[in-house]
C-alpha cells in the first residue's frame, strides 16, 4: 500500500493551524485560541464560547498560556445569515439551521481555491461529528431538499495546493419552504448502473502479462472470462442488493430514466506522480521492489475524477482497469491471478468501490469496499459501512492520506438522504 500511516491528531493540528479552517478540527481550534492569536475566522461568538466553557469548567482564561477547552463546531458555531445574500466563509463548516423532512434549503458556495462543498447532517450517535449527506458544485447555486431531518451543515474543502492565504470564499444560502421544495424535481429513488464487459478483458492483456505469461495461461484466461462474467455481475448484485442502486448487465433492458455505466476494460494503467485518486501500489514485498509500480485500479470518468458527491449526475461512467490487477513480470505475480475466487474477488470489489463513488461515496480509513487500496490489499468479504472520511493528496512526492474524525460517511443514511424512499 502506499498509504501512510494516519495520524489522527497530526491531520486534525495541520488543517485547524490554517487561518479559515475550524470545522472539523475542535481540539486544534482551541490550540490556536490559546496561542495567543485569536484565528481571523474565529468571530466574537465563538471566542466568547469558548472563554465562557473554559470559565465553566474552571480553565484560565488569561492571555496565552491557557488550557482552552476545544471547540466543538457542530454544537458552538451559530447559524450563518439565511438572508440570500453572499457571506464570507468564516470557518469550513457553516451551520445551515434545522429543517424538517419536506423542507429544504438553497445554497451557493463561492472561492477559487474550494475544491469540494458537501452537506453534513449532524451526527445522531456523538454531537462532534457531521455524516454525509449530499453535495453540490462550487460556484453554483442548488437546491438541498431535506428527506432525513435534522440540524444540517454545509462543509467546504479548499484545494490542498493553495496557500493559506488564498483560502477565502463566501456562502449564500436560505431556507426553502414545504412548497417551494415541492416546485422542484423530485428526489430519484435509486441509480440503475448497468455493468459492461469489454471484448477481452482478462487477456487483451487483462490478466495476462504480455512479457512473460504463456499461451497457456492465455487460454485459461480465455476459457474463465464467462464464468468470471457472470460471477463478478452476480457478486455486485448482491453487494448491492440492499441498497437504492440497482445493477444490470449488458443484456438487461434498461428501465426508464438515467443510467450510469461501469465498464471492466482489459488495459493496465499506470498512475502518474500527481494521481492519488484510486491509484495505489500493490501490497509490499521487500524480496520484489521492482514490482512495486503505482497502477490505477480504476477510476470515474474522466480518468482522475473524484466522487460525484450527492449523486449529481446520474449518468455518469466510470471503468475498472482490469490489466493494473496482472502483477507485471515473472516475479511480480499477484494473488490476484491465484484463483478464479481470487479474481472474481478483486474485480468484483473494486467495481463495487467505483460505483460507490459514481454515487457519490467517499474513501474511508476502515476496511471497506469504499477504502483507497481495500480491493487488492484484502481478499475477503468487504461491506459498506459507517466510516471516517479519508482524503489522499500528494505532497513532495508522497501521497499523504488524513483521516477526518469529525466528518463521517454513513451509506445508509447517505442513501436515504439523497435518493426518495420507494413508495412500491
Ligand atoms: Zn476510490
Amino acid at each position: 500500500m502506499n498509504l501512510r500511516p494516519y495520524d489522527h491528531a497530526a491531520t486534525t493540528c495541520r488543517e485547524s493551524s490554517s487561518a479559515s479552517v475550524t470545522g472539523y478540527a475542535p481540539r486544534c481550534a482551541a490550540r490556536s485560541l490559546t496561542s495567543c492569536h485569536a484565528p481571523p475566522h474565529a468571530g466574537r461568538a465563538v471566542l466568547l464560547a469558548a472563554m465562557i466553557i473554559a470559565t465553566m469548567t474552571g480553565g484560565m482564561w488569561s492571555g496565552c498560556a491557557v488550557d482552552v477547552p476545544p471547540l466543538n463546531p457542530f454544537t458552538d458555531l451559530p447559524v450563518i445569515d439565511l438572508d440570500g445574500s453572499p457571506h464570507e466563509l468564516t470557518a469550513d463548516l457553516s451551520p445551515l439551521g434545522e429543517y424538517a423532512i419536506g423542507e429544504g434549503f438553497r445554497v451557493r458556495i463561492d472561492g477559487d481555491a474550494i475544491r469540494s462543498v458537501r452537506i453534513l447532517i449532524a451526527d445522531t450517535e456523538t454531537n462532534e461529528a457531521g455524516v454525509i449527506a449530499g453535495g453540490g458544485p462550487v460556484g453554483t447555486s442548488f437546491d438541498y431538499p431535506v428527506l432525513e431531518a435534522g440540524r444540517y451543515f454545509a462543509f467546504i474543502r479548499f484545494d490542498e495546493s493553495t496557500n493559506q492565504a488564498d483560502r477565502t470564499g463566501t456562502i449564500t444560502a436560505e431556507r426553502s419552504s414545504a412548497s417551494d421544495v415541492a416546485l422542484l424535481e423530485p428526489p430519484a429513488e435509486g441509480q440503475v448502473v448497468q455493468v459492461i464487459f469489454e471484448e477481452g478483458f482478462l487477456t487483451e492483456p487483462g490478466l495476462w502479462d504480455p512479457d512473460d505469461g504463456t499461451q497457456e495461461e492465455r487460454e485459461f484466461l480465455a476459457d474463465i472470462s464467462d464464468l468470471v462474467r457472470g460471477e463478478v455481475l452476480g457478486r455486485l448484485k448482491a453487494i448491492f442488493a440492499d441498497t437504492p442502486i440497482q445493477i444490470i448487465g449488458e443484456g438487461d433492458d434498461p428501465p426508464d430514466g438515467p443510467v450510469s455505466r461501469l465498464t471492466f476494460t482489459p488495459v493496465r494503467v499506470l498512475a502518474e506522480d500527481q494521481d492519488v485518486f484510486d491509484a495505489a501500489l500493490p501490497p509490499p514485498d521487500p524480496d520484489f521492489p521492482e514490482c512495486q509500480v503505482r497502477v490505477i485500479f480504476g477510476s470515474v470518468l474522466p480518468a482522475g475524477s473524484r466522487e460525484d458527491i450527492g449523486n449529481r449526475d446520474p449518468e455518469d461512467e466510470a471503468v475498472v482497469n482490469v490489466g493494473s490487477f496482472q502483477g507485471h513480470g515473472a516475479s511480480c505475480r499477484t494473488a490476484v491471478t491465484n484463483s478464479i475466487n481470487n479474481i472474481v474477488f478483486a474485480i468484483a470489489q473494486t467495481g463495487a468501490h467505483e460505483i460507490g463513488h459514481l454515487v457519490g461515496l467517499a474513501h474511508v480509513g476502515q476496511i471497506d469496499i469504499m477504502n483507497a487500496s481495500a480491493t487488492l490489499a484484502f481478499f475477503r468479504d468487504l461491506e459498506f459501512a459507517r466510516g471516517q472520511v479519508q482524503f489522499d493528496r500528494f505532497i513532495d512526492g508522497e501521497v499523504v492520506s488524513d483521516i477526518l474524525t469529525t466528518v463521517i460517511q454513513d451509506p445508509q443514511i447517505y442513501f436515504r438522504a439523497i435518493f426518495a424512499p420507494r413508495l412500491d
